[in-house]
């Protein structure tokens, strides 16, 4: 089939939930992407800050084909070691004790709303409700919207589950004033990604933490876009000298093969007994087994430390876009989850930037996202500015 008749069969079979770029991509390798019609294209998208490790990247396809020829699936009525080898290095390299696999971001959430209500029903004497913040995101299952404090998301889907409320983030007296005898968690992401690249003011985090403790709640960090290196450490609350109770990843956990995980303290994850919880394929070998070639990657010498080098290279570029182009109002984020703010709609810098072979996303309408793969290089950086350069002229 020829590219417009692919893009036909898309737009008359695929429910449309999405609107897409007029673009089919066939292949990819690092931070490059080409298109079938052999164009090629510099990714500061990376799947929506998943490919991480870059496209294809050879640990991760050695590790995939390598398992996918021994054992891809047998469900979790059973033992398989690649599930055990990342739950190990996951809690090796992290405060939690324990965790639980599943296949995505919103299941993740989902798992972390279950688990503290639980703890909640087991330990707090019957308290149910979540506190999360406006301009989250937390993905689209029913709850999972429903904790997710932006409205646009809740519409048409009503009656919404119950138990959620929802805060300024950043605002600690606001948090505070929240808590209610019915509060068993507060519910955030260290930085938040959907919502605009917003990163929150040095002691906010630790504020939350003292808050969580002086009440006796769960604080729950949903990491799963700043997971996993984006923000220059393995982990967003390493920046802020605070761990949580739970946590959520998914994203760049597999780096493009799905995977996602609640990690958990001991005294938290024990109220999650046989039965409680399950996912069928979770946690299986294939997932697994590049999410354990992921993670080592990530933690080998020198890896984080690009990371945390381009983002600061990125954002000082972008900073000096503001001087020739009023639009652009502010430049955010941590490591390679960088936004760009600007005073205008971003979804035509989105598209013109796509005709000159950068690929950038546009998120909360006026904030240019970039959240490339985290070995991008200097010269991909420059790149994006001077296309940047060019189109906000116009
Ligand atoms: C992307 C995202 C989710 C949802 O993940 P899915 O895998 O799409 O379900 C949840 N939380 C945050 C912070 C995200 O960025």
């Amino acid at each position: 089939m020829t590219k417009d008749e692919l893009i036909a069969l898309s737009e008359k079979s695929i429910i449309g939930t999405y609107r897409r770029q007029p673009v089919l991509f066939v292949r990819g390798e690092g931070a490059h992407l080409w298109d079938i019609d052999g164009k090629e294209y510099i990714d500061f998208v990376a799947g929506i800050a998943v490919c991480s490790l870059g496209h294809s990247h050879p640990k991760v396809v050695e590790a995939v084909c390598r398992q996918a020829g021994t054992l891809m699936h047998v469900s979790n009525l059973y033992y398989t070691e690649p599930q055990i080898r990342l739950a190990g290095m996951l809690t090796e390299h992290s405060f939690a004790d324990r965790v639980f696999f599943c296949n995505s971001g919103a299941e993740a959430n989902e798992a972390a709303i279950k688990l503290a209500r639980k703890y909640g029903h087991d330990k707090l004497g019957g308290k149910y409700e979540i506190l999360t913040m406006k301009g989250s995101f937390h993905g689209r299952t029913l709850a999972a919207i429903t904790a997710t404090g932006q409205e646009k998301f809740h519409a048409g889907f009503a009656p919404l589950p119950e138990g959620f409320r929802y805060v300024p983030f950043n605002d600690v007296a606001a948090l505070e004033a929240a808590v209610s005898e019915k509060t068993c968690a507060v519910l955030l992401e260290p930085i938040q990604g959907e919502g605009g690249v917003r990163v929150p003011d040095e002691g906010y985090l630790k504020a939350v933490r003292e808050i969580c403790d002086s009440r006796g709640i769960l604080m729950i960090l949903d990491e799963v876009q700043t997971g996993m290196g984006r923000t220059g450490k393995l982990f967003g609350y390493e920046h802020y000298g605070v761990t949580p109770d739970i946590m959520t990843l998914a994203k760049a956990l597999g780096n493009g093969v799905p995977a996602g995980a609640l990690a958990a303290t001991e005294k938290v994850a024990a109220v999650f007994g046989p039965g409680t919880h399950a996912s069928t394929f979770g946690g299986n070998p294939l997932a697994m087994a590049a999410a354990v070639a992921t993670l080592e990657t990530i933690l080998a010498d020198g890896f984080l430390e690009n990371c945390a080098k381009m983002g600061d290279y990125l954002r000082e570029r972008l900073w000096s876009l503001r001087k020739d182009h009023p639009a652009v109002r502010e430049v955010r984020g941590k490591g390679l989850l960088v936004g760009l703010e600007l005073s205008v709609d971003g979804n035509p810098v989105v598209k013109a930037c796509l005709e000159r072979g950068v690929l950038v996303n546009c998120t909360f309408d006026h904030v240019l996202r970039m959240v490339p793969p985290l070995v991008v290089t200097r010269p991909d950086v420059d790149r994006l500015v001077q296309v940047l350069d060019e189109v906000l002229e116009r």
